[in-house]
């Protein structure tokens, strides 16, 4: 009988871990089925080579970016927006990781737990991206065949209106030598979330904020540049002798003598403290990619280290997307939405399904010096830099040159507008380009005179 009995008990057990079994994977099928219906594997709505075989993608006025058709996925029918918007879109075989065919592939597959396959359209859902493709493209011209990025955004809701990384390549013509030619060096790569460069005058941006804050005084004081300074056991030095100048002044013709002086007058650790505030070093989740951080050693530089540091000329490196953030939050009084490439995904029966709601940041600069920040940016434009290319709107500015080894120097312009109606910030990187307020200031300007119309 006790034998008999043991056995009853063992049956039990069994049921039970079996039922337990059953109602854990109806849980975990009712929470995830969506999400295991949209993988790679499943071969209903992917093709052997990789290529999502359902989904519409626009730009935000409804421009057809890519869609499927005959179960072939196709571009838009214009090379300049072909090649400006694959990095937001993505490639057929998935090698650019960034792209809304792999993060936003959930929104695009239209998913019915009844129909199964059977619900499978070529054009299931539409994702409408936040891009504007006309102004893509028009970044992607004025790069003129160089590499590097540009971002523009909606630091109030986040909306990305602009993001191309370059190389690229057009995805209805994949050049032979793609793999092996330096001139496709990292095209898979999207340099805006994924990068990171030394900073140059960009940085002294922060620079500026900790001394505000930091050095009591500092608006009254007269800065004398001889063109060269003893910062430490070295010297730091300018392209030129900029003489007396007011901060404004210094900040205007970005004397590095100025801000060398002011980052040891603030200090590593405090330097250490205002960088990891502004965001420059955090990575931010957007669609499920992971920014690139920035790095900065400034605590534990000697003091000419933390001079050039102040002029964001060490070892210091920072990524476009969390710079075009700083200078959204600096515009915006403190804060800033975190990008979104995504406007609104529509079902095949144009009913909405979902929108995003903006995220925002940290506080990155304490609000009233982010108001100071921008007169000092906006005084930028009036100072130093050709007002003429920007006649839409008022915007706030600061360059970048950075020097390389090839003798070419890296550009680098971010900024904002200034406008209630425009609230958008930007960031322009271009590798050997030339001077920042040049260069990467000439595709800043063609980028919003794309995004704003003539008054
Ligand atoms: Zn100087």
């Amino acid at each position: 009988m006790r034998k008999i009995e043991q056995r009853v008990r063992f049956c039990k057990l069994i049921l039970l871990a079996f039922v337990f079994g059953i109602l854990a994977f109806l849980v975990r099928f009712a929470k995830h089925s969506e999400e295991w219906y949209t993988q790679p594997y499943n071969k209903n709505l992917y093709a052997q080579s990789g290529e999502l075989l359902t989904g519409t993608i626009t730009d935000r006025y409804g421009a057809i970016l890519s869609g499927v058709t005959d179960g072939h996925r196709y571009y838009s029918a214009l090379p300049s927006v072909r090649l400006s918007t694959l990095h937001t879109i993505g490639d057929r075989n998935n090698k650019i990781g960034t792209g809304a065919l792999t993060n936003l592939r959930e929104y695009l597959v239209s998913y019915d737990t009844k129909k199964g396959a059977a619900a499978i359209t070529d054009q299931g859902n539409t994702v409408s991206l936040s891009l504007a493709a006309d102004a893509c493209a028009t970044a992607y011209t004025a790069l003129d065949g160089r590499s590097g990025c540009v971002g523009v955004y909606n630091y109030k809701t986040g909306e990305i209106l602009c993001l191309v990384s370059t190389p690229t390549f057009d995805p209805d013509n994949i050049p032979e030598n793609i793999e092996e030619s330096e001139a496709y060096q990292g095209v898979y790569v999207n340099r805006f979330f994924h990068s990171t460069y030394a900073p140059g005058s960009v940085f002294k941006t922060v620079t500026l904020q900790a001394a505000l804050e930091q050095i009591p005084g500092l608006t009254a004081r007269t800065f004398v540049c001889e063109g060269s300074v003893r910062v430490g056991d070295n010297t730091v030095n300018c392209p030129q002798k900029h003489g007396s100048l007011t901060l404004a002044e210094a900040y205007a013709c970005s004397c590095n003598c100025t801000f060398a002086q002011l980052a040891v007058e603030i200090g590593g650790d405090k330097m250490s403290e205002y960088v990891q505030k502004t965001g420059l070093t955090s990575s931010y989740k957007i669609h499920g990619i992971t920014t690139a951080k920035g790095s900065f050693e400034l605590a534990s530089a000697t003091v000419n280290r933390l001079g050039w540091g102040g002029v964001g000329l060490y070892h210091d490196l920072v990524n476009p997307c969390a710079l075009m953030i700083y200078y959204g939050a600096i515009a915006g009084g403190g804060k800033a939405a975190v990008p979104t490439y995504l406007h609104e995904v529509r079902d095949e029966k144009d009913r909405l399904l979902a929108i995003p709601d903006p995220v925002f940041t940290e506080e990155l600069v304490n609000p009233s010096t982010a108001s100071t920040l921008a007169y000092y940016l906006k005084n930028n434009l009036i100072a130093s830099y050709d007002r003429t290319r920007f006649p839409n709107v008022p915007i706030g500015a600061k360059s970048g040159t950075v020097e390389q080894n090839t003798g070419k120097s890296n550009s680098w312009f971010a900024g904002f507008v200034d406008s209630e109606e425009y609230p958008y910030a930007f960031v322009v990187f271009v590798e050997h380009g030339g001077s920042g307020s040049r260069v990467a200031g000439e595709i800043a300007a063609s980028v919003l005179k794309a995004l704003i119309p003539v008054p």
